[in-house]
């Protein structure tokens, strides 16, 4: 497989960039071709000026993305989300007729997107450290569950576009983090990596498959009728 690392930490001393080693290196001893965009080592533009077109910078990005079979971001969590460099290489790549406004709009299909558009086909995942407890990202838990927190990314940038978006990889409480955790924490990982073509995705509904009603793009009334919330848009929800 083609994989590409979208990487966001700023040390290269860091817990995050021992593991984006061993992720490289791993994936590799497996036969896979690896590309890794290390977003603060390329010294990435995040904003977006006004009247901005696509430059060189912004079209190698977009061609890694096309190569790639799978796609990993990888970073620590900031402010409940990723750090501002990555948000501003998401903006700044995905641009019109790429990351949206791909497709027609008609009475069936509002655009390619939420599972169709141009990174169809395409796996993703996020690898995420965080240095609040698990619990704290539970159900119940006072940050709001972790899948909440990272929809918009999962959902809204990966999803979106049209990647197919597998289970995060999360390591929670990363101040406790030793030689023996990261050598479990590196196995884990490893295990992940093994199994990024046959782990489930997660099950997203489709835009244009029946489940929303167009234009409104509402969840139709007689899918979990009365139900709300970010969890109605992934199928298993019960
Ligand atoms: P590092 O700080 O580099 O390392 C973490 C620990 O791992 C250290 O003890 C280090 O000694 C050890 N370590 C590093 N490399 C290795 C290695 N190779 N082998 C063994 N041990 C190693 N957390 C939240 O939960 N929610 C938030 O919203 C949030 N917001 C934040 C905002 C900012 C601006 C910052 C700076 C932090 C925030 N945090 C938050 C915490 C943040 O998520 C963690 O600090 C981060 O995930 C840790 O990853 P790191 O790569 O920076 O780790």
């Amino acid at each position: 497989m083609n994989i590409l690392i979208v990487y966001a930490h700023p040390d290269p001393q860091s817990l995050n960039s021992a593991l984006k080693d061993y992720a490289v290196q791993h994936l590799q001893a497996a036969g896979h071709a690896v590309q890794v965009s290390d977003l603060y080592a390329m010294r990435w533009k995040p904003t977006l000026e006004a009247g901005e077109t696509a430059g060189p910078d912004v079209l190698r990005e977009q061609e890694k993305l096309l190569w790639a079979d799978t796609v990993i971001f990888q970073f620590p969590l900031w402010w409940f989300s990723m750090p501002a460099i990555m948000k501003g290489w998401v903006e700044r790549v995905y641009t019109y007729g790429f990351g949206y406004g791909v497709g027609e709009h008609s009475d069936q299909r509002w655009g390619n997107r939420y599972g169709e558009g141009t990174l169809a086909g395409k796996r993703a995942m996020l690898m995420v450290t965080a240095g609040g407890w698990e619990p704290h990202y539970s159900l119940r838990g006072i940050n709001g569950p972790m899948e909440d927190v990272l929809f918009p990314i999962q959902h809204g940038m990966l999803y979106y576009p049209g990647m197919e978006v597998l289970p995060p990889f999360l390591i929670y409480r990363t101040s406790r983090m030793d030689e023996g955790r990261f050598d479990q924490v590196s196995e884990a990982l490893g295990q992940r990596l093994d199994t990024l073509e046959s782990t489930a995705p997660i099950p997203f509904r489709r835009q244009n498959h029946g489940d929303y009603d167009i234009p409104a793009l509402t969840l139709k009334e007689h899918i979990l009728p009365g139900r709300s919330g970010l969890e109605i848009h992934v199928q298993s929800a019960a």
